[in-house]
């Protein structure tokens, strides 16, 4: 009897609906941002990644799905620093109301020359710019060194605090928790890295996804792409490249998950190295993937790195 009371109490009738609507409609421009917010949003919001795993956010391209995803947000959350020109342009296009949070704010960017990836990294008109000589633009590649991961969390939360207020407890929390298992994350990969001998650490990958990660744990990032500022590199860079491999006896050779391995392959016959697999840069894998999560993407990334730049047996 009571049970059934309650069941049909007109009070619960009206707190479900009232209820579901104060989810928060969160979209996120790709993978990673995606998983970062999920981690602190929890089932506390309705969260959506535009270019989901494995898909290359540079490039990208939105489909009219997409647009409709943005006029519909509370929230949209973009890494910034040049990374999704696409999005900037879909927000202008979608009549987005919503609150707009850049996950790089605060963050002191490192500089790169322009089209380093053969991608259009800066939005529209930048393939139409008539300037010579390299340019720099800033490195949107942030997410790869796990201390600035910090500026991301907090830039976040202040996000979905500000759309939902009444979370806040529950936002702050997770992201406390968060916060702490990425310092403790930080600390494995310089323990990691320490177990390499420091003439040995340096890495050949398809594009210069990890000018961050090499700053913040002291490892060398060559890539043919990151010379170049057209789409493919020159055959004189790519010789270069093959030169300097052998010259100083690098064998951690990668691809990514998200390039074309062509050039890649190539330098891995001339050199005779076998590619010690795929590295996780701008993009998730699936779920059922080495690499759903952002610290999954570390774990993976750093097994696989360790022992290909210490020369053991594959
Ligand atoms: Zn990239």
């Amino acid at each position: 009897m009571l049970r059934r009371a309650i069941l049909f109490s007109p009070a619960l009738l009206l707190i479900r609906p009232a209820h579901a609507q104060q989810r928060p409609s969160v979209t996120a421009s790709f993978s990673i941002l995606a998983d970062m917010t999920r981690q602190i949003g929890g089932e506390r919001i309705a969260l959506r990644a535009i270019a989901g795993p494995d898909q290359d956010a540079h490039g990208f391209q939105p489909k009219p799905s997409d647009a409709a995803a943005l006029t519909n947000a509370a929230v949209v959350i973009r890494n910034g620093l040049g990374f999704e020109g696409w999005l900037d342009r879909m927000i202008r296009s979608s009549g987005f109301k919503g609150a707009l949070v850049t996950a790089t704010d605060g963050i002191t960017p490192r500089m790169m020359q322009a089209h380093h990836h053969g991608h259009d990294h800066g939005g529209a008109g930048r393939r139409h710019n008539h300037s010579v000589g390299p340019r720099q633009v800033p490195d949107p590649h942030g997410w790869q060194d796990l201390g600035l991961a910090q500026h991301y969390i907090r830039n976040i939360t202040g996000g979905l605090v500000a759309a939902d207020p009444a979370g806040e407890a529950l936002y702050r929390r997770n992201a406390e928790a968060y916060a702490a298992r990425l310092a403790a994350l930080d600390q494995w990969v310089r323990a990691e890295i320490a177990k390499v001998p420091a003439a040995r650490r340096k890495i050949v990958t398809s594009h210069d996804a990890f000018g961050y990660f090499g700053e913040a744990y002291g490892v060398r990032f060559l890539a043919p792409q990151g010379v170049s500022t057209e789409a493919e590199p020159s055959a004189a860079e790519v010789g270069r490249l093959i030169r300097q491999i052998k010259a100083e006896n690098i064998t951690a050779l990668f691809m990514e998950n998200m390039t074309n391995p062509a050039t890649l392959q190539r330098i891995a016959q001339e050199t005779g190295l076998r590619v010690r697999g795929r590295l996780y840069a701008d993009a998730l894998s699936a779920e059922t993937g080495p690499a759903p999560t952002y610290e999954a993407m570390f774990r993976h990334n750093l097994s696989l790195m360790v022992p290909a730049m210490r020369g053991d047996a594959p």
